[in-house]
């Protein structure tokens, strides 16, 4: 399935592997795999990530990772877990400057791009996608690349519990810990740490909760002012809407947060029944049914209300 992939990265010298900006365990897990598994291929390969959370940098690879693509003109870019190009950790030009692009995706709706697609809903996550194209490459997993696509697979399915988690998946798990993967460290370090202010965060979001239409939908907004204040990052602001899905009765769960560039970041999680990724594009962003977001176009009040208004029509 990926024939012609690997004959593009057998062309190839020069390879840069991103993915979407703001990256989760998935992004960074299945691009510093890949990373990994091209320098063994003896390819001259970066990961670009201009920014991440601090809670990712004991993930092998990650110091590695450069902000931006220099090169005038590279071979192929490999981009990863993101469904729309203009969502990818770098500029329109840097991704132009590619004489080939690889897309490799999970996303259920996407505007595809590049020479060689490879894009699967019904995988978990795009970490198991690269599992799958780095076995296809040939390339032997060790223990980092084991420990990456590990925490990119757990992040991604919610520890193997959302319904993304497939026999499939838990096969390739398997693997991956019979390749070394360092499964407590990770479990320890991405589900049972925070920063005390992450903590304080948690209170500011369940302090700021908002109920609609009888607990079904629950909505918050933390400002960029508070999230400031609290000494919080961008990238370590996130997260926060698992815990208001968590309440019963709740369908639909919203977590609203000011960034440092002015802009509001919309990030929703659903019960099953209601398939937010709609909600989503209709506000210009995406995702899975269970879980999607997007930019605020609006500002916070008339943005908030017309989430509201969407959110009661699917309800
Ligand atoms: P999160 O709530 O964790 O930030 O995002 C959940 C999912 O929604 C992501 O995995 C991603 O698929 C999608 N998503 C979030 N924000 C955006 C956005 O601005 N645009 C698009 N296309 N998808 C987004
Ligand atoms: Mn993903």
């Amino acid at each position: 399935m990926f024939k012609e992939a690997k004959e593009i990265v057998n062309n190839s010298k020069s390879v840069y592997v991103v993915a979407h900006i703001n990256p989760d365990g998935d992004a960074i897990g299945s691009t510093c795999a890949i990373y990994y598994g091209l320098k063994k291929l003896g390819k001259d390969v970066h990961v670009v990530m201009p920014s991440y959370s601090n809670v990712f940098e004991f993930l092998p690879g990650t110091k590695d990772a450069i902000s931006s693509i220099n090169d005038d003109e590279y071979d192929l870019l490999i981009a990863l877990d993101s469904s729309d190009y203009t969502r990818l950790a770098i500029s329109e030009d840097e991704f132009n400057r590619a004489k080939k692009v690889i897309m490799l995706d999970h996303h259920q709706i996407s505007r595809p791009y590049g020479d060689f697609r490879y894009i699967n809903d019904k995988k978990s996550s795009a970490s198991e996608i690269a599992y799958l194209f780095i076995k296809y490459l040939g390339i032997e997993i060790d223990k980092d690349m084991a420990t990456l696509l590990y925490a990119g697979i757990m992040t991604d399915t919610g520890s193997f519990n959302y319904n993304n988690t497939t026999s499939d998946t838990l096969r390739v798990v398997a693997d991956l810990i019979d390749c070394g993967a360092e499964s407590v460290n990770v479990c320890k370090r991405l589900n049972d740490t925070m920063k005390e202010n992450k903590l304080k965060l948690i209170a500011k979001t369940v302090d700021n909760m908002e109920v609609f239409y009888n607990g079904k939908m629950r909505y918050s907004y933390v400002s960029f002012e508070d999230i400031n204040n609290l000494g919080i990052h961008d990238e370590d602001s996130e997260g926060m809407t698992n815990y208001l899905r968590a309440v019963e009765g709740t369908e639909v769960a919203v977590y609203v947060r000011g960034k440092s560039d002015g802009s509001l970041k919309v990030s929703m999680r659903s019960g099953g029944n209601v398939d937010i990724s709609k909600i989503a594009i209709e506000f210009g962003g995406g995702g899975h049914p269970r879980a999607a977001g997007y930019t605020m176009q609006d500002d916070i009040e008339i943005g908030k209300q017309k989430l509201i208004g969407a959110v009661g029509e699917m309800l």
